[in-house]
């Protein structure tokens, strides 16, 4: 069994398959294994109820959804089985439940888990079947076509969904969704282990702006933030204006984004903060049913941000989605 891409998704599924008895190979398009995993705040939860997940992300397939929160507490239960360092026990949002793990750590032990893992190895041109694609969506495509910045691993070009498309999958959820972030805009330059720090989420404190004064966001952003992400993006630049009141001038996130270069106008008892969307994955992907099979395609799985129309309309955790998935698409892929 070959496994493309070794983030959460690629990781777990090989770490099941050996389990499993398969003696699976993970091939790993980067210069490290961990993905977008390694980045990331590493909070692996879902919603309390199975009611929020569908009222958070009503546009979501609600088969996939439902697979991902049946799994999800012994999926997590197995990967605290396999030893990685818990920075949290549980989360502090309580709608949600969860753990966070230290990145380094969880990647570490993943890799050791999945067995062999072979660095800045993309897929052959006619590979061996099973194939499981976690090769993490399309960010970095959908960033560049976009003029958006990223802010996820550098190789998530889209290889799984166009591998997919090529052989006749089908395509679910929406294309031009991404989750996604506020961050320094340019000239600020942001360096990929700053991704979380220089974050700026402001809770519905600033007032939002774009680069003609137009106020374009009605009332606050949702939780996750996302959607301010997604309306910065669809405004002239992508990129838009924080303003917020001078007394925040040593606030961590205004004082970040001054330290990476970024721009801050104070003027009138108000500072200014310039941001920019960043694309940390895309939502849409290849049509997946609950046991990891890509529809329509004979031997062929997926797992992860290559998977379409998860959280569509809204957020869920990603890793959580990678776990889940990931495990479910090594157990149909080996049997
Ligand atoms: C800053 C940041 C914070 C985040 N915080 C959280 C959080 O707290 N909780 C949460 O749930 N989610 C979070 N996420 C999102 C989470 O990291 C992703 O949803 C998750 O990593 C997706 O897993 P994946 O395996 O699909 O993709 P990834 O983990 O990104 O792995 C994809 C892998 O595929 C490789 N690849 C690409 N193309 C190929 C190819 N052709 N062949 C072989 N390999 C290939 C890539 O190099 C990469 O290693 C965060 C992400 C970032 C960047």
């Amino acid at each position: 069994m070959l496994v493309a891409g070794a983030g959460m998704a690629g990781l777990c599924a090989a770490a099941r398959a050996r389990e499993l008895g398969a003696e699976p190979v993970v091939l790993e398009k980067g210069s490290r294994p961990g993905g977008s995993m390694l980045l990331s705040s590493c909070v692996v939860w879902r919603y309390r109820t199975f009611e929020d997940f569908r009222a958070e992300c009503p546009g979501g397939d609600e088969e996939l959804q439902r697979a991902v929160f049946d799994g999800f507490d012994e999926a997590l239960d197995w990967l605290v089985s396999l030893g990685p360092e818990i920075v949290w026990e549980d989360t502090p949002n309580p709608r949600t439940t969860g753990k966070r793990f230290e990145p380094r750590s969880l990647t570490e032990t993943l890799v050791r888990a999945a067995g062999d893992v072979h660095l800045e190895e993309g897929l052959p041109a006619e590979p061996e079947l099973p194939l499981l694609f976690a090769t993490g969506g399309f960010a970095v495509r959908y960033a560049r076509e976009h003029g958006l910045l990223v802010r996820c691993n550098p190789w998530s070009e889209g290889d799984g969904l166009d591998f997919a498309r090529e052989r006749g999958a089908t395509l679910a959820g929406d294309l031009d969704e991404f989750y996604g972030r506020a961050m320094p805009a340019p000239p600020a330059r942001i360096r990929e282990e700053d991704y979380v720090r220089l974050s700026q989420l402001w809770d519905g404190e600033a007032r939002v702006v774009n680069e003609n004064g137009d106020e374009f966001f009605p009332g606050p952003p949702g939780w996750h933030e996302s959607d301010l992400a997604q309306a910065i993006a669809r405004q002239p630049g992508g990129t838009a204006w924080f303003i917020i009141p001078s007394e925040l001038r040593d606030d961590q996130r205004v004082v970040g984004l001054r330290e990476a270069g970024g721009t801050v106008v104070e003027q009138d008892g108000e500072l200014r903060l310039h941001v920019a969307a960043a694309v940390t994955h895309t939502q849409g992907g290849i049509e997946v049913g609950p046991d990891g099979r890509v529809a329509g395609v004979e031997g062929l799985f997926a797992a992860g941000a290559d998977v379409g129309g998860i959280s569509t309309g809204g957020y869920s955790s990603g890793l959580a989605a990678a776990l889940v998935l990931g495990r479910i698409a090594a157990e149909s892929a080996v049997r």
